[in-house]
């Protein structure tokens, strides 16, 4: 099997210091973090930006800011969140992506959230593709349903997306997929074979679906984005997250992707140091 690659999403657009006091919201902490977390064995970080209120931001300034400051520090692959909650204005959503980071997040359909509808309507899905394609940044193709994998599907067969391509199964939000490993057997077994896949398990999903990815040769996704607590009861710290998927891999026998092994298993486009 492949080394594990852990992917961690440290914010994400709905905890707040109310919610958890662990959760980093400012550029700083947002790196900080990031870098801890490379130390426990993250080889991805999934970035999202919040404003001084700490709600979602769709600035790009605080984009490149975070994405900057993180690449001056560290070796991890970053990966810019085109999604989420902060507006689905294409603009700004686009705008994210001229700074060429390695991997953005693509969603490939539209579902509803708890409290609200996440609309992609088509041209923005190709705008977004395409956009990407132009920048050799890899899409992670974000997958709420099983809809989602044959549209991002036909994003390679219309040449929108390189091959091999790459998904993230969301499983256990409400509204969408429920988490449980037949549906996980049935998603990853939907993919073109040379696919590379990862899961997201929201609020307490997230272990078990994550050592379900562990043994199948998926990846994971861990962090406060989808899940503060570590156990019941018990709020989480993003590096806490990444340091026990990590010991729990090692255990089960499978290696800690580096985020240069994580580069060629996913066979992201190199760059130049700037
Ligand atoms: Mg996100």
């Amino acid at each position: 099997m492949e080394k594990l690659i852990i992917t961690v999403a440290p914010t994400g657009s709905i905890p707040q210091k109310k919610h958890t006091p662990h959760v980093p919201v400012t550029i700083e902490e947002i790196v900080t973090s990031a870098l801890r977390c490379e130390d426990e064995g993250a080889s991805i970080v999934h970035i999202h930006a919040r404003d001084e209120d700490e709600n979602p931001s769709d600035d790009p300034q605080i984009f490149h800011e975070i994405v900057t400051r993180i690449k001056e520090r560290c070796n991890l692959i970053i990966q810019v969140s085109t999604g989420g909650r902060a507006g689905t204005d294409l603009e700004s959503r686009i705008q994210r992506l001229q700074m060429r980071p390695e991997m953005a997040s693509l969603t490939t359909g539209s579902v509803n959230f708890p409290n609200s509808a996440y609309v992609n309507p088509p041209d923005l899905i190709d705008a977004l593709a395409t956009e990407m394609q132009r920048h050799d940044i890899k899409p992670e193709m974000e997958i709420f349903d099983l809809s989602m994998i044959n549209n991002a599907i036909a994003l390679g067969d219309r040449d929108l997306a390189d091959r091999p391509l790459h998904f993230n199964f969301v499983m256990g939000l409400r509204g969408a997929m429920p988490a449980n490993v037949e549906h996980l057997v049935h998603l990853y077994s939907s993919l073109p074979s040379d696919s590379t896949w990862t899961v997201s398990g929201i609020g307490a999903a997230q272990l078990s679906m994550n050592v379900h990815a562990v043994l199948m040769g998926g990846n994971v996704r861990v962090g406060l984005e989808d899940n503060i607590y570590y156990k019941k009861g018990e709020l989480a710290t993003n590096e806490r997250l990444v340091q026990r998927i990590a010991r729990l891999s090692m255990e089960l026998g499978r290696d800690v992707a580096t985020p240069d092994d994580a580069r060629q298993i996913l066979r992201l486009v190199p760059r130049q140091t700037e």
